[in-house]
């Protein structure tokens, strides 16, 4: 990104970690804030979500998202929302106010309608930065099929292509997550995405899919991913941290470290993870994930890219 677009990313997600200080600090619940958070981002078009959702292959936005309580292990989500301006608080509502865990597609906006929850119209997603990515994208997608129709690249190495230019381009780049431990000892998780570019129409991935994208459980960690979800969701990634935990008693920096090292398909991935006494971990093993962290203890940073940087101390 350029240095303007870098600076405005990092300064909306100090924004978004000092709401969520703030919340915690105040002996606010952990799901309070991870709710907080994640909206915030939601309604930033920055971000991979909410407003600066992606576009699917038929040019429409199906935002996906969830949330977890570690202390009950009540969950909530939704699938395939494109009228819901923060899929995250009907997540929640989801959780709450239903014997369920996962809505989807028009059955969840219906719930979104009767419980109040604010609507949009689906061209609300349309931000003129997204657009302008998602028009840049097709032209790429019809001059490389121009070119395997004429046999200068093969098919294999158009989709090649293609990925490279979703890399370089970051089309995909910016779903949301943010896991807290409160003053109370309950840690709790969320995630929201637009999903991948350029997905297949009913195409979900693994954010609001419990125990692959999102996982909270008081006697272990809380845990957020990001990246090609339908690895994520094929390997349980989410409660796989926990697990490790739990089972083979490994710290959360090695059990996150192994997994992104042996199951998830380099560049592909990041978590983030808090344990039950406050260790915070999170790692990638793609170019670069932004990221930030605070504790009571004053951290308060913002890491961009690769390179950590403090921002600023609370
Ligand atoms: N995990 C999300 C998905 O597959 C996308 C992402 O994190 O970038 O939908």
């Amino acid at each position: 990104f350029s240095e303007a677009s870098n600076a405005n990313r990092r300064a909306a997600m100090e924004k978004a970690l000092r709401v969520g200080n703030n919340i915690l600090k105040n002996g606010g619940s952990s799901l309070d804030a991870v709710e907080k958070v994640v909206r915030l981002l939601e309604n930033d078009p920055q971000f991979n979500a909410g407003v600066g959702a992606v576009f699917n292959a038929v040019d429409r936005h199906e935002l996906d998202a969830s949330i977890m309580d570690g202390k009950t292990k009540a969950c909530g989500a939704v699938a395939s929302v494109s009228i819901v301006k923060n899929p995250i608080t009907l997540a929640r509502r989801v959780m709450t106010d239903t014997p369920h865990v996962l809505l989807a597609g028009a059955g969840a906006e219906k719930f979104a309608r009767q419980s109040g929850v604010h609507l949009v119209q689906p061209d609300h997603f349309d931000t003129p930065a997204t657009l302008k990515r998602w028009n840049q994208r097709k032209q790429k997608i019809k001059s490389l099929k121009d070119k395997v129709s004429v046999g200068k690249v093969s098919a294999s190495e158009s989709l090649k292509q293609l990925e490279l230019f979703d890399e370089v381009t970051g089309s995909y780049l910016g779903t949301v997550g943010c896991v807290a431990l409160d003053s109370h000892g309950n840690l709790a998780a969320a995630t929201s995405t637009g999903g991948l570019s350029g997905k297949k129409f009913g195409r979900v991935g693994d954010s609001p899919i419990v125990g692959a994208g999102t996982y909270a459980d008081n006697a272990t960690c809380a845990v957020s991913c990001t990246g090609k979800g339908e690895q994520f969701i094929r390997h349980a990634i989410a409660h796989d941290v926990s697990a490790r935990i739990k089972y083979a008693q490994q710290s959360v920096e090695s059990a996150v470290e192994e997994i992104l090292k042996e199951t998830i398909n380099q560049g592909e991935g990041g978590i983030i993870a808090i344990t039950k006494d406050g260790e915070i971990s999170m790692q990638f093993n793609t170019g670069g994930m932004a990221r930030a962290a605070a504790d009571s203890t004053g951290r308060f940073e913002v890491i961009w890219g690769n390179a950590p940087k403090t921002t600023a101390t609370e």
